[in-house]
């Protein structure tokens, strides 16, 4: 009795003593975002993936190299366990640089060339290349309408990224078919190739690539991206003459599958150590590009969760795992693969993170899950407002992590930052790490640090 007394005195004692030195939930949060303000190595991390790994397509010598960088700088921001996780994925090489010319046509006496990148997955013309005329289509409902005249000739769609939608998101999304879904679209009508103007919103002449989807019913023609000034001079060659031929040459193959990894870094749970939380980006880009927004900024903020747990001594309740996924771009493998080997296991993830869409200043997180979840979820929107984060609203997640909520249900949320800027570098050369703000990149890692700690606190 008196040892049971005792006991539960100690208990009371100790309880006591650590409620008054656990920080509250604000101090906890001002801490980790102030540490990743003052220091933080998201930044210089980001500069050392974008000049020293460069591009990093997948299947190709970066993607390699970027897979040993986000392993060595796990294991040295002392994570737990890294480890890299097998999965196949495509192997798509550009090839030669893409020529596009006119050869014959009314307008002779102008710059014959157009700025041009292949989409990825794209088929090639071969060496010899492909001479022919361009028909022009403004949009789906035009091409039903010329269906029949576009058999044998390349395909010109000249749909416009809109200016005014006030939401970047919402226009990519418009546009982003033509891209995807485009070339298959015209090859089912016999187009020789297409041309799509750039799913981009800059004023300048670098082209956007992208993945495009065959469809395996049709040809698989070759399927370019124009720069939004060179598709301008494109459609004003086509109304002022008529019957304008080019030559058009891409020698990208797609070879059999091959090996890649998602690289993981984990650290675990003390109380509930079956209980995962995921967050992540893409380690892949594509190859005119550094990817610093699209996404080495995500690879860098999700090692940053790492750094700044163990630079605050904070020891999370549950397991704690960054992955930086494995051929987002053109393939979704990696995404598909850990969702896959989690299901095989037995795994039990309670929330799993993405950010995906640029390294500018955080606005938001957007999330999919049930209702109780969200109410949760949105009630510490105040915690978060101090940062910036004035969304906290239901829908998306992320392409890696959809496969997750798709298994399991696990509630995904996505990062939110201002997008205004993101579509005029996205799959573009100019996506270089000279683009990205450290202030604005790191304060996007401070509020994912956030987030994560309260669900790894409070569940979700
Ligand atoms: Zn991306």
């Amino acid at each position: 009795m008196k040892i049971f007394t005792l006991l539960l005195l100690f208990w009371g004692i100790s309880a006591a003593a650590y409620s008054q030195n656990k920080p509250s939930d604000p101090d906890m949060i001002q801490k980790l975002v102030t540490d990743i303000l003052v220091n933080g190595t998201a930044y210089d991390n980001l500069r050392q993936l974008c000049k020293q790994v460069g591009p990093r397509l997948t299947a190709s010598p970066g993607m390699y190299a970027a897979e040993k960088w986000g392993a060595e700088k796990m294991q040295a921001m002392k994570a737990d366990k890294v480890w890299l996780q097998e999965c196949a994925v495509p192997h798509w090489v550009r090839g030669q640089k893409e020529v596009f010319r006119l050869v014959r046509g009314y307008n002779m006496g102008a710059r014959k060339e157009f700025s041009i990148l292949s989409l990825g997955n794209s088929f090639g013309t071969g060496a010899k290349g492909f001479t022919g005329e361009v028909i022009a289509i403004d949009d789906f409902a035009d091409l039903e309408k010329k269906k029949e005249q576009v058999k044998g000739k390349i395909v010109f769609y000249n749909y416009r990224f809109r200016q005014d939608f006030v939401e970047p998101f919402r226009a990519y999304g418009d546009a982003g078919p033509y891209r995807t879904s485009g070339p298959a679209r015209a090859a089912q009508y016999g187009a020789a190739a297409v041309v799509v103007r750039s799913v981009g919103s800059a004023p300048d002449n670098h082209p956007h690539t992208g993945a495009t989807r065959y469809n395996d019913s049709f040809p698989k023609i070759p399927a370019v991206a124009i720069g939004n000034e060179d598709a301008d001079r494109l459609s004003k060659f086509l109304r002022n003459g008529g019957h304008e031929t080019f030559y058009l040459r891409n020698t990208c193959v797609m070879l059999p599958d091959t090996i890649g990894h998602n690289i993981i870094g984990e650290i675990k749970g003390s109380e509930f150590p079956d209980e995962i939380i995921t967050i992540g980006g893409h380690l892949d880009s594509w190859d005119p590009a550094e990817g610093a927004h699209d996404d080495g900024a995500g690879v860098v903020q999700s090692m940053e969760v790492i750094r700044v747990f163990k630079a605050l001594g904070y020891q999370p309740k549950r397991t704690i795992r960054v992955v930086l996924f494995a051929n987002e771009e053109n393939g979704l493998r990696g995404g598909a693969k850990y969702a896959g080997e989690a299901k095989a296991k037995g795994e039990k993830h309670i929330m799993a993170l993405e950010t995906d869409a640029g390294g500018f200043t955080p606005r938001g997180f957007s999330g999919t899950m049930n209702a109780a979840q969200l109410e949760k979820f949105k009630a510490w929107k105040t915690l978060l407002e101090p940062y910036g984060i004035h969304k906290m609203e239901a829908g998306g997640g992320g392409a890696d992590i959809g496969p997750l909520n798709r298994l399991f249900n696990t509630p995904v949320i996505g990062l939110s930052p201002d997008a205004q800027r993101y579509f005029d570098v996205h799959h573009a050369a100019t996506d270089v790490f000279e683009s990205v703000n450290k202030r604005e990149l790191h304060l996007g890692a401070g509020v994912i640090a956030a987030l994560v700690y309260l669900v790894d606190q409070y569940g979700l």
